[in-house]
């Protein structure tokens, strides 16, 4: 059974819900993974709410996960500082409850400080000022380390997309002329941290719905990739883009029926 064991980093958005409700498939799934004794993590770019927050969310749609199988690049992000910078380093983060809980909860040791920070977080921060854009510019500018949760520049809302993370980091990053560390997809961090949390040994598979994130991310890290046409990305970008996920499906219960055949 070793030899078959599959670590599975799994999108969510796009993958397993979309718009508010769960994706057809997803019971047989989780028990496909179970029987099967495969180890699974669902992996988010979203750095804005905790693991906890996210694992209510998808219980209101009928998906029960635990939070432990829910890994976000704001952990992922205190995950790589605290390996990075030592204890008590100044820190100015501009993020949501989910970063700053990472970053400043029970678990960290670092410091809020927008004056004299050592390190500077960005992430999506739907409350931010002028003020703290330019206190964390001026902070880069002065030798800040500048990370990156996730550089999405957009997230789709009902009247359009919405300016994301990458875009309140570009603000930074052009003003101050300093690339910051990205974390989160398409660069591999996040799925690095995200097979830290998981049992050793067994093949890594991701299963995403973009092409320039997920499947990216996926490749740069050597996993057999599979392209789900839930989302975002189509058939027809899979087929003439540079990236190239291994395997295509159009939904999961069309995946489930290949791999099962496939034994
Ligand atoms: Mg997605």
């Amino acid at each position: 059974m070793d030899g078959s064991r599959l670590r599975l980093l799994v999108d969510m958005d796009g993958v397993i819900y979309r718009g508010g409700r769960a994706l057809p498939g997803l019971t047989e799934f989780f028990d496909w993974i179970s029987a099967e004794g495969h180890a699974y993590m669902l992996v988010t770019n979203n750095a804005s709410r905790s693991p906890e927050e996210i694992a209510v969310q998808l219980h209101g749609m009928g998906i029960h996960v635990p939070s432990e199988r829910i890994v976000t690049s704001a952990m992922a992000t205190a995950v790589w500082l605290r390996e990075q910078a030592p204890e008590g380093a100044r820190v100015l983060c501009i993020g949501g409850s989910g970063l700053w809980k990472e970053l400043y909860g029970n678990d960290s040791s670092f410091i809020p400080d927008d004056a004299n920070p050592e390190w500077v977080v960005v992430g999506l921060d739907r409350n931010v000022t002028y003020a703290r854009i330019a206190a964390a510019s001026l902070a880069v500018q002065r030798g800040a380390r500048y990370v990156a949760t996730n550089p999405d520049l957009t997230f789709p809302a009902e009247d359009g997309l919405l300016p994301g993370a990458g875009a309140l980091q570009a603000v930074i990053t052009l003003s101050a002329g300093i690339q910051p560390v990205v974390i989160g997809k398409p660069e591999p961090k996040l799925f690095e941290m995200a097979l830290r949390l998981m049992p050793d040994g067994g093949e890594v598979v991701v299963l995403g719905d973009r092409l320039d994130t997920d499947i990216k991310a996926g490749t740069c890290i050597g996993a057999r990739t599979v392209l789900l046409l839930t989302g975002v990305s189509t058939r027809e970008e899979a087929a003439t883009g540079d990236v190239r996920p291994d395997e295509i499906y159009s939904d999961i219960p069309e995946m489930l029926r290949h791999w099962r055949q496939r034994g």
